[in-house]
């Protein structure tokens, strides 16, 4: 107990501690129900071919439906999903639904597009993570080569661990594209010698691209080496129609961002896109 209500504010610091120790306990408990209580949904944005503006695929990104602060953000449970290890059974549910969701359009008919599913360091290092996906194809129907799991570059750091799942991963026929490109901090050599399909450009290097020369020639290499390697690569974040020119000019080929749509609910991408 402090005594003083010094000047020295520890005990305003404490209490500050105090009620942000609670707040993250008051959080854990309200994600497990959340949980049991299946809360979560996945909102969808389209990914764009630059040259037609059609769509060639959707990015699934989980939201959280909660019954008092309405459909909250990623950032706002993700880290503490994590944290707690709650993020295991998150991203089964989210990985089944996103496939799920997927069959079930291609079998009304909409086009056969691919859907793009974000992955922690915890479900991809977890032992059963191809057995998981293996379980998911087989129980929703979904053809492996229409599912993608995006990834961070940070996954590399640890190249014996990584290659050796991302080749069982590449066997069954799905496609890895690594997420916010360019942020990291790993040496480029894994780009070689791993299965990975495609870069996918920080929206960071996107932003002022239009006006920052330094962005121009980083974005500009990023491409041309992913066309060197045989790699795909789609830029994330595009917001205005000078990006988009810019982007299309150095010959990048997908783009996804709010230029073009926010993420979805399922109801509307399907009246949008799929089925307009
Ligand atoms: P991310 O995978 O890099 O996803 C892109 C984020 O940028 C999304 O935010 C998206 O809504 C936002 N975005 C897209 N276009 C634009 C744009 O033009 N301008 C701006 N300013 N933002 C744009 P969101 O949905 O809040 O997701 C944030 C992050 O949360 C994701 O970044 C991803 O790392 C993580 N996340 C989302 N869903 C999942 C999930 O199911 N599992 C895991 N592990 N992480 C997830
Ligand atoms: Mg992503
Ligand atoms: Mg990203
Ligand atoms: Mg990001």
């Amino acid at each position: 107990e402090v005594k003083k209500n010094g000047k020295n504010g520890y005990q305003f610091f404490s209490c500050e501690l105090n009620a942000q120790v609670e707040q993250r306990v008051e959080l854990e408990a309200d994600l497990r129900r959340a949980l049991e209580r299946g809360e979560f949904l996945l909102h969808y944005q389209p990914q764009i071919r630059a040259d037609d503006e059609s769509i060639i695929g959707v990015e699934a990104l989980v939201r959280w439906n909660h019954p008092t602060k309405g459909i909250l953000p990623p950032g706002m449970f993700v880290p503490v999903a994590e944290d707690t290890g709650l993020i295991m059974e998150l991203e089964s549910r989210v990985l089944y639904e996103a496939c799920r969701q997927m069959q079930s359009w291609h079998e009304s008919g909409a086009p056969l597009i691919s859907v793009a599913v974000n992955l922690s360091s915890h479900q991809f290092y977890h032992s059963s993570l191809t057995q998981q996906i293996k379980d998911v194809i087989e129980q929703t129907g979904l053809e492996a080569k229409y599912l993608e799991l995006e990834i961070t570059e940070s996954l590399m750091m640890n190249p014996e661990v990584s290659s050796t799942v991302l080749k069982e991963l590449a066997n069954l026929g799905i496609r890895i594209s690594l997420d916010d490109f360019g942020t990291g901090y790993s040496s480029l050599s894994y780009l070689k010698k791993l299965p990975i399909n495609k870069l996918k450009i920080d929206r960071s290097f996107i932003q002022d691209i239009a006006h920052n020369d330094s962005d121009k020639a980083i974005v500009a290499s990023i491409i041309d080496m992913a066309h060197h390697l045989n790699l795909n690569v789609i830029a994330e974040g595009i917001e205005t129609k000078d990006q988009l020119e810019i982007l299309s000019q150095h010959n990048c080929r997908e783009v996804q961002g709010y230029y073009f749509s926010r993420p979805l609910p399922a109801s509307e991408l399907e009246r949008v896109y799929l089925h307009p």
